[in-house]
């Protein structure tokens, strides 16, 4: 999936991918919610030399310590486009929103990440019947627990 191509609402940041994503994912982290102003952030993550950016983006730092979380916004619009995790720059974070069509042709979510950031929340990840696999944190690859969460639908 290379060549999908990202802007930003005002079209001043622009970034193209140069290969598949490493992960695409529903992301339910207290950080993503609060960024995206959603319970739900959908997200794909290449590496970073997999992405290329062209415009000027300016970072905010999220969280302190050694694994602070950069967010990268437009500096006119003020559109979040791009997270470094960890701030090790390694991983581009993107938004499928952000692509030319919202990712309705690529984005395919494997699974659903920091679920226990969010089973108090009116939107429960237990309840979305998708059958894909909802870790409480991360799968082991990732540097996760890998504990999983039980689907759990509320009969009406
Ligand atoms: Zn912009
Ligand atoms: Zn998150």
């Amino acid at each position: 999936m290379s060549n999908i191509k990202f802007a930003c609402p005002c079209g001043s940041v622009t970034a193209v991918s140069k290969a598949d994503p490493v992960l695409m994912a529903y992301c339910h982290c207290d950080s993503c919610s609060r960024n995206y102003c959603s319970y739900i952030a959908p997200i794909g993550l290449w590496k970073v030399t997999d992405v290329e950016i062209t415009g000027e983006l300016e970072t905010k730092t999220l969280t302190s310590g050694p694994n602070a979380t950069l967010r990268k916004s437009c500096p006119k619009c003020h559109s979040r486009f791009t997270t470094d995790p960890g701030g090790k720059g390694h991983i581009a974070v993107l938004y499928p929103v952000l692509s030319e069509d919202m990712g309705k042709s690529w984005f395919k979510p494997a699974m659903h990440i920091y679920c226990q950031d969010a089973e108090g929340r009116n939107l429960r990840p237990s309840t979305i019947k998708d059958g894909l696999p909802k870790f409480y944190d991360l799968p082991p690859a990732l540097g996760g627990t890998g504990k999983l969460l039980e689907e759990n639908h509320p009969t009406l």
